[in-house]
């Protein structure tokens, strides 16, 4: 199939999160663990956070406090940012199961797959390889779909489940997984805030048409830190120009991107659409990497790439 030497890796996220820990370990950085952030107050000269542990309440002074909290960041809510409009936020359920495709031989990569379903759109079902034998699955889909038709996500995940079987893969039973929100990048509240800065999910970067946000997090903390690589950690004027600065780079970065995505998502909603997108994608290459490129890079959506799926649904009618 057309895009298929677009090459991803997959990795099971406890073993990512504990990669990125260790990786700060060594950097030296002091990882407090079993703490949960409570609320923060400004002070003359930075910030002072309350921390809960257990029954025990500690506090920590900060020059800036960043919320890099996920998709319930209490960070945000502290700083007076509201809640993810549901408009802009997707939810998912994600699983790791045994699966395998009688039809390969065990030395063939099993591909990434994705399964835009009538009833979920345009949401989506998902297996990523995580070996040649276990996979991640999962189902997800904007929350405004979920709450119009009434759907649910253990439901939906079963179906899914059954459908893969019905079409030849041998899939043993999803352990139970649990729903999670995606604050997505249709709308991005502000990020850069008197001594604080969100980022990640809980300054809602997620990808509108994927659902995928590691990425784009990892980018705003390396803008971040390179944005502020020489403040002081005192002025507080620099500081709040080098938050702006931050904001308005990462805002640059990804903004045709991401409206690109929020146009496709929605177009991706209409039935007729979505099939006409994936038809043309199954036959043409340009149309097959722009699509994956936008669903797991930075690209934006080009009318060059709109018309060549316009041509193919005149030439299959
Ligand atoms: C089912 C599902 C599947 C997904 N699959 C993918 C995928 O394949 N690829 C992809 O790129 N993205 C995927 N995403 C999205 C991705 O998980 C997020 O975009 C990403 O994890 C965001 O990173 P983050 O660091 O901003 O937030 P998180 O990863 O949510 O990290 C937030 C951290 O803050 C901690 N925390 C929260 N509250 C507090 C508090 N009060 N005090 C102290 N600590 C706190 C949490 O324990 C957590 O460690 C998926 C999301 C879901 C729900």
């Amino acid at each position: 199939m057309a895009g298929r030497d677009l090459a991803g890796f997959v990795l099971p996220r406890e073993k990512l999160d504990a990669r990125l820990v260790d990786e700060a370990r060594k950097l030296g950085v002091d990882v407090w663990e079993g703490a949960s952030y409570q609320s923060s107050k400004l002070t003359g000269d930075g910030r002072t956070c309350f921390f809960k542990e257990g029954v025990r309440v500690s506090s920590v002074e900060t020059a800036l406090l960043v919320g890099a909290d996920g998709a319930y960041s209490r960070v945000r809510r502290d700083l007076g940012v509201g809640r993810q409009d549901d408009r802009y936020s997707s939810i998912a359920m994600r699983s790791y199961a045994k699966f395998s495709d009688p039809r390969r031989t065990p030395q063939e990569i099993l591909p990434l797959r994705l399964d835009f379903g009538k009833r979920m759109l345009p949401g989506y079902g998902w297996v990523f390889p995580v070996s040649n034998e276990v996979v991640n699955l999962g189902v997800g889909l904007p929350v405004s779909v979920l709450r119009e038709k009434s759907l649910n996500l253990h439901v939906l995940l079963k179906s899914y489940t059954a459908d893969l079987r019905a079409r030849g893969f041998s899939l043993e039973d999803p352990g139970g997984g649990s729903a999670h929100h995606l604050p997505h990048a249709g709308k991005i509240p502000p990020m850069s805030h008197p001594r604080a800065v969100l980022i990640g999910d809980a300054a809602a970067t997620i990808n509108p048409l994927s659902g995928e946000g590691i990425a784009y997090g990892m980018v705003a903390a390396e803008m971040l830190a390179d944005t502020l690589g020489d403040w002081n950690g005192i002025d507080h004027a620099a500081l709040r120009i080098g938050l702006q600065t931050f904001e308005r780079r990462f805002r640059r970065r990804f903004r045709l991107h991401f409206a690109s995505c929020t146009v496709a998502n929605m177009m991706m909603g209409h039935e007729k659409w979505a099939e006409t997108v994936i038809r043309a994608a199954a036959r043409d290459r340009h149309v097959m990497s722009a699509t994956t490129l936008m669903l797991f890079d930075e690209r934006r959506m080009y009318v060059s790439t709109g018309l060549r799926i316009l041509a193919h649904a005149a030439r299959t009618r």
